[in-house]
C-alpha cells in the first residue's frame, strides 16, 4: 500500500465547497451522461446545475464512431441543457481531423487511408480532408493472376498518402491491414494516428466481448513496426484540442469519468481535479487496486455514486 490519499466520497452536502474552486468541467459520457441508448438519471439535473451557476461544461468522450453533431442530437434528445451544441463536445473524430488539419495534409495533394467509420468520415470532411479506403474491402477485389500477397494492388500510390487513420472498423480485415502497413512502413513521413485505444466497448450483454479500436491499432502498429499517435483519452493530443478550443485552467477544471485508466488517468496526467463516477465501468474496488499497485495516476481525487448524487436536494425533482 502506497501512502497516497485515498479518495474522498463527495456527496451533495460536501460539493458546494468544492465546487466554488472549478470553473471547468469535463465529463466524459458513456457510463456519465449515458448508459448506451439511456439516459443516466440525474445527470442533466445535475449539468443543468452547474450551467446555471456560469460553469463551463465540455463533454469528452473517447468513441469515434459517430461525429460530434450526432452526439449533440443525443444529448438534445436526452434533456441535456440546450447550450451543449456540437461546440460543447470533443471526440477522437474531431481531434483526428484537427491534427491532421494543423499537419497541413489539406493543402498537399495527399490522401488520407481510413480505417474508421462514420464519425471520422464525417469530421474529415468538415475540414476538406480527402481520404479512402472505407466501407468493405474484400480479398476477392485484387486480380487472381498471383497471390494478392506477393502483389498487393494499392488502391493508391504510397507517394501520395500522406496519413494512415485507424479507428473502430467492423470491416477491418487482412487487406485493409496489409494496406495500412504498406503504406506506413513505404514511407516513413505517412503520418500513423489512432483514435483511441480502448480494448472493447460496454455493451448490453456482459458476456458478449465487443472489439474497440484498441486491436485492431495494435494489429497495424505489429505489422507495421510504427508507434501510432493516439489521440483519445488519456492521451495528450485531446487535452491539447481542449487547451486549443477553450482557455481553461487546469487547476480549476475538473474531469469526470467512469473509467480509472482513460478518464481519471487523463486528468492527473495533466493536471486537472478529478472525480470516478459508480455509475459506470470502474468500482471504488479498481481504485483501492490501482493504490496497491502504486499506480496513482489512475487513483481520483473523488468518487461519487452518480452525477445525480450530487445535485443538491432542493433542486431535485
Ligand atoms: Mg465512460
Amino acid at each position: 500500500m502506497t501512502n497516497s490519499k485515498l479518495p474522498t466520497a463527495m456527496n451533495a452536502e460536501k460539493f458546494p465547497k468544492v465546487l466554488k474552486d472549478i470553473d471547468t468541467f469535463i465529463f466524459d459520457a458513456d457510463g456519465v451522461l449515458w448508459l448506451g441508448e439511456d439516459v443516466m438519471p440525474g445527470s442533466p439535473d445535475f449539468l443543468d446545475h452547474l450551467i446555471r451557476l456560469g460553469k463551463r461544461v465540455i463533454v469528452l468522450t473517447n468513441n469515434a464512431t459517430k461525429s460530434r453533431a450526432v452526439y449533440a442530437k443525443k444529448l438534445a434528445a436526452m434533456g441535456y441543457h440546450h447550450s451543449l451544441t456540437k461546440d460543447s463536445i470533443v471526440n477522437p473524430a474531431a481531434v483526428v481531423a484537427d491534427t491532421l488539419h494543423r499537419a497541413g495534409i489539406h493543402r498537399t495533394d495527399k490522401k488520407v487511408y481510413m480505417i474508421g467509420s462514420q464519425g471520422v468520415q464525417d469530421e474529415l470532411d468538415n475540414l476538406n480532408i480527402e481520404y479512402f479506403g472505407t466501407g468493405p474491402d474484400p480479398i476477392s477485389r485484387q486480380s487472381d493472376t498471383r497471390p494478392f500477397i506477393y502483389d498487393l494492388e494499392l488502391d493508391e500510390e504510397v507517394e501520395n498518402v500522406g496519413a494512415v487513420v485507424v479507428g473502430y472498423d467492423k470491416h477491418f480485415n487482412y487487406h485493409k491491414l496489409m494496406k495500412a502497413a504498406n503504406y506506413l512502413v513505404q514511407d516513413e513521413s505517412c503520418i500513423f494516428i489512432a483514435t483511441n485505444t480502448d480494448e472493447t466497448c460496454p455493451g448490453p450483454n456482459p458476456d458478449t466481448v465487443i472489439p474497440d479500436a484498441g486491436p485492431l491499432v495494435a494489429a497495424v502498429q505489429v505489422a507495421s513496426g510504427r508507434e501510432p499517435v493516439v489521440v483519445g483519452k488519456p492521451h495528450t493530443p485531446a487535452f491539447d484540442y481542449i487547451c486549443h478550443r477553450w482557455n481553461i485552467n487546469p487547476d480549476r477544471t475538473m474531469m469526470i469519468g467512469d473509467r480509472t485508466n482513460t478518464d481519471v488517468k487523463f486528468g492527473r496526467d495533466h493536471g486537472l481535479r478529478t472525480m470516478l463516477v459508480l455509475s459506470g465501468c470502474h468500482q471504488v474496488d479498481d481504485i483501492v487496486d490501482n493504490q496497491m499497485n502504486e499506480r496513482d495516476d489512475m487513483v481520483p481525487e473523488f468518487y461519487a455514486d452518480c452525477l445525480g448524487a450530487l445535485v443538491p436536494k432542493r433542486n431535485q425533482a
